[in-house]
């Protein structure tokens, strides 16, 4: 027979990390624990075959599952000694969902069922605690109301505030016993007046329908989306734990908390959480209630008169901190723990690797490594490129006038200006005219996900730093704020109040994730400095990769940017975006606008000049590393003015690249020229400079590189000394690719011109796809952007060709890429497969570009 469970925690715990697929990440790290005798209540876990099942036979479950899960819980009845629904001393359990990989809040979970009028009844004599039983009652009929019987959770919560509001209570704390009571009572009424049934007295009935609707929980929307914003594939499932329950509500020596082994903002270790006094798990969760923190230093006294759990439970917080040391020596990676005190007993209900900033994942990382917890290799694959780019953010102008509205706590860092939306739909509008959008909610819930996406980052009133908005915009790399205490939002009026003064919809605000700072209007940022860890890390990542690392860049700011962050060359010299100030531009205009040979003869003898100061100014910054120069490509409608006479149909199919070079030879041979005295000048001085390399763009036939070839070999032999060069042919159309053999007799080097290639294999306009593209990627008829990720079946499929095509007579020909994609994690790795010998990306993604070179690399080797 088929092992649809897993127990844990009793005498018998099957399961390991290694069952992560099929016990779910949360099923299998409760295993573990267990199995280290850590305070686990016991239980077992629904393995996710049973979920794939599920989906596969039209939404039912095996035949025999229901047999493993009554053995089971037979189980857990006899280690605890109590039964469920039993009128004496019941089992309470929780049904939990937990899927491979984590999905923070996307799925649901049922918690404190096995209640009903008896058994709520013997809960309270048993614990001698009236109001803990009915409040936990009143919360089960809530949670399985919405979870299981799809009911809408503000009924409840309409109910419960109208409840609070006729005693005069601020907090759900304040509830008595009776007040706990009537509100069961009132809520099952309320089941009843919604579906026409009466809330399930039987308990098996309560389980069976709650394990269903935590199955169902996979494929709602929000669960959906979450999985395709992360790449989750759908077929995994997710595993369904069913546990004992224990209870953080059972008074003031009972808790319920959120602890992480380290801070998952800046990564010291330190002990960090949350938790809140006669509370449930949902409680911290959910953001309604603002926590207190775990350990002292950071604390306020609440409400209530409560601190910091060090002091306020220090029993319990001695045993948490020492388990949250075990846990970490033992999985080695920071650990996000949730645990419960039950009248002073500390029990752990998950532990899982924390979520963590970009920044706090590098320290993390590199201390681990001195610390001899990891080693180099593993420090690097925990880093997600992507998330570096974090670390480059901008931070405020410490110099720059601010007026501070108001402060939050600090959840993800990184600073922004933008525009306020109230709610998730007017984000997107506000973002799809291209401005950069502050979300601003009261807390967020899972549904305010695409919201959150679309935004640059988000704000809210309440919450901690482990509610849903943090720890979600954490995931994504915005700066957030949570807890801005002091924000009260009119949705009706669309605005909102800060200490009093008020403000509107659409009015400019600054972030600062990094201090949880708000700020009036726009202040200015500055870019941040690279240094410590993250090069140590990209020092580790240096040894390993065999992807050679160049940057896009032409003024000299830029070159100095990508080789502060230690580019080994510069990939792409694009020469046209030299004359992009307005003096410089109509010197540009002239050449492409000229109507006769002497009129741009002109020009180009003005040209000259200044193009030799270019070159100079850009082989004295690069010395020995190399300088991929491109002879001009202006797409004309992006340099002639729009009234221009010349106007072209389809200007990036255009007058560009080599089709100017070869109908106006004179401009590319100005260029070569001023290129080859400049490099003769430096090399005076600099005897190591590298030598010289031109791209030609564009390049569609072998005739038409040959033709500009010998255009340049003119050039060349009318010098003094005649320089050496090295001419490389950009692919950036399918023919070029397709004649790559022979192109590659002819040439020295190819680089892919990704951009253009891209847009002239899918038939793409680069410049024109936002109208039409959200149903294609929503639709998956695309994984992900085209000019963002390579589309590797289609244009990787003819890279791959044309590299292997060009090695074929010359095995040492130099390959690389310059477009876009060559600052893309996943793109470089696919650069890494096909064999390329560099990838060229703007500057700030050339760390990016350095780790994910040395993820591909270190993957080949796994
Ligand atoms: C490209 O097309 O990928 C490229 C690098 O050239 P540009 O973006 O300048 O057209
Ligand atoms: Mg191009």
């Amino acid at each position: 027979m088929e092992q649809w469970i897993y127990p844990f925690g009793g005498r018998e715990s099957t399961g390991s990390l290694l069952l992560i697929n099929l016990l779910g990440s949360k099923g299998a790290h409760l295993a573990e624990m267990a199995r280290l005798n850590l305070p686990v209540p016991p239980g077992f876990t629904i393995t996710t075959d049973v979920c794939q099942y599920y989906y596969q036979h039209n939404k039912t479950v095996p035949d025999t599952l229901s047999r493993q899960v009554y053995t089971a819980l037979q189980q857990m009845e006899h280690q605890l000694g109590r039964t469920f629904g039993d009128a004496k001393n019941p089992l309470l359990v929780s049904v939990r969902s937990g899927s491979p990989v984590s999905m923070p809040g996307m799925l649901d979970t049922v918690l404190n069922l096995g209640l009903n009028d008896h058994t709520a009844a013997a809960l309270a004599a048993r614990s001698n605690n009236r109001r803990f039983a009915y409040d936990s009652y009143r919360r089960f009929i809530q949670m399985y109301g919405h979870i299981v019987l799809n009911l809408d959770p503000y009924l409840f919560e309409d109910m419960l505030q109208w409840h609070k509001d006729q005693h005069d209570y601020r907090f759900d704390a304040e509830l008595t016993a009776e007040d706990c009571w009537q509100l069961s009572e009132q809520f099952k009424a309320k089941v009843l007046e919604e579906t026409g049934e009466p809330f399930p007295q039987d308990v098996h009935v309560q389980l069976d329908n709650a394990i269903l609707g935590v199955l169902d929980s996979w494929q709602n929307p929000r669960a959906i989306r979450y999985r395709q914003i992360h790449q989750i594939p759908a077929h995994i499932g997710t595993a369904v734990t069913i546990q004992a329950m224990v209870f953080g509500n059972m008074g003031m020596d009972s808790a319920t908390g959120v602890a992480f082994t380290r801070h998952p903002s800046t990564g010291q270790k330190i002990l960090f959480g949350e938790y809140l006094i006669n509370a449930q798990g949902e409680d911290v969760v959910s953001g309604n209630r603002t926590p207190q923190s775990i350990a002292d230093g950071e604390h306020t006294i609440d409400a209530f008169g409560y601190k910091a759990m060090q002091e306020q439970l220090p029993e319990a917080f001695a045993t948490l901190a020492e388990i949250c040391g075990q846990l970490e020596q033992h999985l080695q990676d920071m650990q996000d723990i949730e645990f419960t005190v039950e009248t002073g007993k500390v029990w752990l209900l998950q532990t899982r690797p924390g979520k963590r900033s970009g920044s706090a994942a590098l320290k993390i990382a590199v201390d681990m490594v001195a610390e001899g917890l990891i080693t180099e290799r593993q420090a690097l694959q925990r880093i997600e490129p992507s998330s570096i780019e974090q670390l480059l953010h901008p931070l405020l102008d410490s110099d720059a006038p601010k007026q501070l509205l108001t402060r939050g706590l600090p959840a993800a860092p990184g600073a922004i200006s933008g525009i306020i939306a109230l709610d998730s739909e007017s984000a997107k509008v506000r973002a799809a005219d291209g401005s950069a959008v502050i979300l601003l909610r009261n807390e967020t819930n899972p549904d305010d996900i695409q919201g959150m996406q679309v935004a640059k980052g988000v704000l809210t009133c309440r919450g901690g730093m482990t509610s849903h908005a943090a720890v979600v915009a954490r995931g994504m790399g915005r700066p957030c704020v949570v807890g801005a205490q002091a924000i009260q939002i009119d949705l009706h009026h669309k605005t909102f109040t800060i200490n009093g003064q008020k403000f509107f919809a659409g009015d400019r605000m600054t972030l600062d994730g990094s201090t949880g700072e708000v700020f009036a209007g726009v202040v200015p940022t500055v870019q941040p400095h690279i240094s410590g860890d993250l090069e140590i890390l990209l020092g580790w990542a240096d040894k390993v990769r065999r992807l050679k690392v160049y940057a896009n860049a032409e003024t000299p700011e830029e070159v100095d940017l990508a080789l502060k962050l230690h580019a080994e060359g510069i990939g792409l010299c694009r020469t046209e975006h030299l004359f992009f100030n307005p003096a410089r531009l109509n010197h540009l205009q002239q050449v492409l606008t000229a109507t006769t040979l002497a009129e741009r003869q002109v020009v180009l003898t003005d040209l000259l000049p200044i193009q030799i100061e270019d070159f100079k100014k850009l082989f004295t910054r690069m010395q020995h590393r190399p300088l991929l120069i491109r002879l001009l490509d202006p797409p004309l409608h992006e340099f002639l003015p729009s009234n221009h006479f010349r106007r072209e149909t389809n200007p990036m199919l255009g007058f560009r690249g080599a089709r100017l070079g070869v109908t106006c030879p004179e401009i590319y041979q100005m260029q070569v020229r001023a290129i080859f005295t400049a490099w003769q000048t430096v090399k005076q001085a600099l005897p190591d400079l590298a030598d010289i390399s031109i791209m030609l763009p564009m390049i569609t036939t072998v005739q038409e590189f040959t033709i500009l070839k010998q255009h340049i070999a003119a050039v060349a032999s009318s010098m003094q000394a005649l320089p050496t060069y090295r001419l490389g042919a950009m692919i950036e159309v399918p023919r070029a690719a397709i004649q790559a053999s022979e192109l590659a007799d002819v040439a020295d080097f190819f680089s892919f011109g990704s951009n253009d290639l891209t847009q002239t294999v899918c038939g793409l306009s680069r410049d024109d796809t936002s109208h039409y593209w959200q149903p294609y990627l929503q639709q998956g008829i695309f994984a992900a952007d085209p000019f963002v990720t390579l589309d590797i079946n289609g244009v990787g499929a003819l890279m791959r060709y044309a590299t292997d095509q060009g090695r074929l007579q010359h095995p040492d020909f130099v390959i690389g890429i310059c477009g876009e994609h060559g600052g893309d994690p996943a793109s470089i790795a696919f650069c890494h497969g096909i064999g390329l010998d560099y990838v060229s990306c703007s500057p700030y993604r050339v760390p990016v570009a350095r780790l994910a070179a040395a993820k591909a690399a270190l993957a080949d080797r796994s």
